[in-house]
């Protein structure tokens, strides 16, 4: 008994949703017959046109349509000649069961439905550049940016973003977008752009800030990384989609972006980017996600109670007793200054020589002797730990 109820029950469900114009059978012959031909003829976004063949019933005052199993309503203007009607206000990518009636003196006439699926929304987006090293909430747009699809159904399609930085894809009808952006002087990027959720470069690790990125379609971009730093880059853990931008007056770094004055100068330019990079590595190693901090902190009170950094006060300390001097320290007139500042600043310094950048020279070689001489113990820290876990 309850197998047959539950067979009944899905068989009315079926014929709810799919059945078109069974109501003929028990229409009276009075009122007038199901509209003939039936079709979708145009859909957009919003709209579902629909047209029928002209009927002969002269008798016919007035058509009306239904949509879905919602109640009846007059097309306006309508009567025996009315052979379309365009339903709108309708939802994008959504099916619709549409229904048309003819209407004479006797009453309502059979009905006869069409399905239809109206086409998928537009897809939004932003290219910006970040213009300090703030948490990203300032970034400017980028005009005149190429954006491709680069795979799915609709790969090699291709829009320019506009002088506000933005960009539409036409009715897409993927969730996920795969795109590449491409501008001169710019870095060639992949990011995927999702629908729902912020936008994030491709990286297993995201970092997530309370910035313009995390508006759906949005895609912070940067300039294009010097060759010398690539490897640097490489083999540290830095923070998941760093950037680099120019600046106009010094080189720094914060939350995700670095600046520099002119990323292709070979000195000491090199020596802030680099610099700047091992900030990103100290960053990377504590990843804070979400506003850029963890537990409401910064990045760097983060690091600085990390296993790497506890270790490199360690070594930092057994340089204090064997060696007694501090060659890389940040405050000259207090060369073992224990403030955070003068801490991460120090290491940064440790950090750029150990990747063969120090003052007026870049060679590894000579960096890391110079380094294993003046900083024995903070050298075997670098040799340990800066590397890519
Ligand atoms: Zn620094």
């Amino acid at each position: 008994m309850a197998s047959l109820k539950k067979s009944i029950v899905a068989l009315l469900i079926l014929c709810a949703s799919t059945a078109c114009g069974g109501e003929d059978i028990v229409a009276p012959l009075d009122v007038p017959s199901a509209p003939r031909s039936l079709t979708v003829s145009t859909v957009t976004q919003t709209t579902v046109e629909v047209t029928w063949a002209a009927t002969t019933n002269t008798t016919v005052t007035r058509y009306e349509y239904q949509i879905n199993d919602a109640f009846w309503s007059t097309i306006p203007g309508s009567d025996n000649t009315t052979t379309s009607h365009t339903f709108d206000s309708l939802i994008a990518n959504t099916q619709y069961t549409l229904s048309i009636r003819a209407v004479n003196s006797a009453g309502e006439g059979a009905s006869d439905c069409v399905a239809a699926t109206t086409l998928p929304p537009d897809f939004f987006g932003q290219v910006l550049i970040p213009v300090d090293t703030k948490p990203r909430t300032s970034a400017v747009p980028v005009g005149s940016v190429s954006v491709t699809i680069v795979s799915g159904p609709r790969a090699g399609e291709r829009v320019e973003t506009d002088q506000n930085g933005q960009y539409v894809f036409l009715e897409v009808e993927e969730d996920r977008l795969h795109i590449r952006l491409e501008k001169e002087k710019h870095e060639t990027k992949e990011a995927i752009v999702h629908r729902t959720k912020a936008t994030t470069l491709t990286d297993t690790l995201p970092l997530e800030y309370e910035g313009p990125q995390d508006t759906p379609g949005t895609v912070l971009i940067g300039l294009a990384w010097p060759e010398y730093s690539k490897q640097v880059m490489d083999t540290l853990s830095v923070v998941a989609d760093l950037l680099l931008i120019s600046s106009e007056d010094r080189e720094s770094y914060g939350w995700g972006v670095a600046t520099v004055k002119d990323p292709e100068e070979p000195h000491p330019t090199k020596t802030g980017l680099t610099h700047e990079i091992c900030h990103a590595h100290q960053h990377g190693v504590v990843r804070p996600r979400g506003g850029g901090t963890t537990s409401g902190k910064p990045w760097d009170s983060d690091w600085i109670s990390s296993p790497e950094a506890e270790a490199y006060l360690e070594a930092r300390e057994a340089d204090r007793e064997e060696i007694g001097y501090n060659r890389l320290a940040t405050f000259p007139d207090d060369p073992w200054n224990d403030s955070l500042l003068s801490i991460i600043e120090e290491n940064a310094n440790v950090c750029a020589r150990w990747w063969g950048v120090g003052y007026r020279r870049y060679d590894i070689e000579y960096q890391r002797a110079w380094l294993k001489e003046h900083l024995p113990n903070r050298a075997e820290w670098a040799e340990e730990w800066l590397y890519r876990p």
